[in-house]
């Protein structure tokens, strides 16, 4: 049963809580509003609230507090309550000034969100940024109210953790309950025969022991082998992360008949990544989840049909323009185009707490962005490669100092050496072999971290404003035959990276085009690519013309 208690908003304005009230008058319903009128207040309203065992959703405070600097108060206030969002009103009369002093802890993630207090009513501007937040809170922090699926078990085992793992991914609500809780008993008793655990009950069907992830993905999306095999698809999707889902998106709208296979949940690399701050049209960010959930809808609206959990084992090109063959363990599928968009996975550090911070100062890849904010700051790279290197000369033009942490003893064997000369003649880099980083924290972003020095076995922490892990990334490309050119790293060719003897008349494939006609590859996948969420999905978009140029050929 769902807890009855209103998660609470706090607003905190000396003078301006009533107006403040008003403004939020229309949240009463969901929330319970509170008002204070310092930061002291607050503080004591939220030890209240968790001490009844509420939740408190959002803070909202006026830019200037009569007892603390606004940013001390919001550090005091995430002690007590670490995952509520945090908005400033800032008044119009001193907007401008404040704004100054905040900007650089806006950009530090202190808070989410600057505003204007709003000016009257309906400023509906205002109130989008702050249903965004409570949306965002509530996909992210808030035990679901209503739940499209409901699993009973006894314990909350590896593979329940797997099942609610890929529902929350896919955007489906869910509760876990006990046996012999009430909604276990009633889960129970619609299922038939001795039911065995984790039992699952989806989308209101009759309760089913899921066995493994790919058994609940079938339970609610089917199996690809449902598309019967005589069926041609305009255009098969392998892979649903930012690329494939552009792809996705742009190829139903413009009517082509679209199925997208991907082997665990939607979102690729991005449905991993918390929060996405450089994505344009998303001003507070946007987390990885949330964004590919709503690329999924979008898809799913003009007529995509999904299959998750099913990895493609095999692609079969078709001969002098018949079908293209995919093969998965549920069933084939054949398509007139394939678009490979399988991305890469990078090797990650097994820190959990550094996982925690990924996107607030720990990086996968050179974070071009994030490397402008570590101006006169220290920090950190991990990996002894060329792009680890790059890196490291890059951040160097902004960060007071470079540690490149590496397991060798040097950069020799991995490094080219033109690359380690620059990072010897830079005085801002320096490198810490031997060592590997075991730790690291902060508060709502990285502060510090451990070092291990494998040969003396010391442990030493040191600050640190950013961690960029560039640990080396492997392209999904294993199903993928020899016909499909790949470069040494075994990232997909395309356009004119395609070997000139593989060119027909001559011509080079298209931009995103691979070297068997009709297979395109956009995103991480595709060699020289970007590796970012905006390339990845503009890639999606602009393979969707290529491929209705080939179809247009075929007929
Ligand atoms: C932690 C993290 C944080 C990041 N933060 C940012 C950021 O803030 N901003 C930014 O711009 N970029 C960010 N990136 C990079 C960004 O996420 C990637 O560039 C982007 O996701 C690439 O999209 P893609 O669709 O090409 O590939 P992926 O996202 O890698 O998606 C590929 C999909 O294909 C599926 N797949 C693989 N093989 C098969 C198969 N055989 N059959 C079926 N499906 C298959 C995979 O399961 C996966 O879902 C981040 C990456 C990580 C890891």
């Amino acid at each position: 049963m769902s807890d009855q208690r209103q998660p609470a908003i706090v607003l905190v304005s000396e003078a301006r809580s009533d107006f403040l009230l008003d403004e939020f008058g229309r949240y009463a319903r969901d929330y319970d509003l509170r008002t204070a009128t310092s930061a002291a207040e607050a503080e004591a309203i939220s030890a209240e609230v968790v001490r009844d065992g509420g939740q408190v959703a959002l803070f909202v405070s006026e830019s200037r507090l009569p007892d603390a600097h606004v940013l001390d108060a919001f550090s005091r206030w995430r002690v007590v309550i670490p995952t509520a969002r945090r908005l400033i009103a800032a008044h119009w009369e001193t907007f401008r000034e404040d704004a100054v002093d905040l900007r650089d802890g806006l950009g530090k993630g202190k808070f989410d969100a600057l505003l204007l207090m709003p000016r009257g009513v309906r400023d509906e501007e205002f109130h989008n940024a702050v249903t965004e937040m409570l949306s965002d809170w509530g996909s992210t922090v808030a035990a679901p109210e209503v739940a499209a699926v409901r699993i009973v078990t006894p314990h909350v085992d590896v593979l329940t953790m797997a099942l609610r793992d890929y529902l929350d991914r896919m955007g489906l609500p869910n509760q876990t309950f006990a046996p012999d809780s009430p909604e276990g008993q009633e889960i129970l008793a619609k299922a038939p025969g001795t039911p065995a655990y984790p039992l699952v009950e989806a989308m209101n069907q009759t309760p089913a022991t899921a066995t493994s992830v790919r058994g609940l993905a079938m339970m609610i999306y089917g199996r690809p082998d449902e598309i019967t095999v005589e069926t041609v698809v305009d255009v098969a999707i392998v892979g649903a992360g930012p690329a494939g889902l552009a792809t996705a998106v742009y190829a139903a709208s413009e009517g082509l008949t679209t199925v997208a296979l991907e082997a665990e949940a939607i979102g690729g690399q991005a449905g991993t990544s918390s929060m996405i701050r450089n994505y344009l049209g998303f001003p507070r960010g946007i987390s990885g989840m949330r964004l590919a959930q709503r690329a999924r809808s979008q898809a799913v609206r003009f007529g995509t049909r999904f299959f998750t959990g099913w990895p493609v084992t095999e692609l079969v090109p078709g001969k002098d323009g018949q079908p293209h063959l995919l093969r998965t363990e549920g069933g084939d599928v054949r398509a007139r185009a394939v678009v490979i968009a399988s991305g890469v996975d990078y090797r990650k550090l097994p820190v959990e707490s550094l996982e925690a911070l990924t996107g607030t100062g720990v990086h996968y890849g050179a974070a071009m962005t994030a490397a402008r904010e570590m101006e006169g700051r220290d920090v950190y790279v991990v990996g002894g490669g060329n792009s680890a290197g790059q890196a490291a000369v890059h951040l160097a033009r902004f960060a007071r100092s470079v540690t490149i942490v590496i397991r060798r003893a040097g950069l020799s064997e991995t490094m080219s050496d033109y690359l380690i000369r620059e990072i010897e003649y830079n005085p801002r880099i320096h490198i810490e072999p031997a060592a590997e980083v075991v730790a690291g924290g902060g508060d709502g972003r990285l502060e510090w971290i451990s070092i291990h020095h494998i040969t003396t076995g010391e442990v030493s922490r040191h600050e640190a404003a950013g961690l960029f892990l560039l640990l080396g990334a492997e392209p999904h490309c294993e199903w993928l035959p020899a016909e499909i050119q790949r470069n040494q790293q075994g990232y997909v060719c395309t356009g004119r990276n395609v070997a000139r003897e593989r060119w027909v008349d001559d011509m080079p494939p298209g931009d995103l085009a691979t070297s068997v006609p009709g297979v395109f590859a956009v995103g991480d996948v595709r060699a020289g690519s970007m590796k970012r969420v905006a390339s990845a999905s503009g890639e999606g978009a602009s393979v969707v013309p290529l491929v209705h140029e080939w179809l247009a050929g075929q007929d």
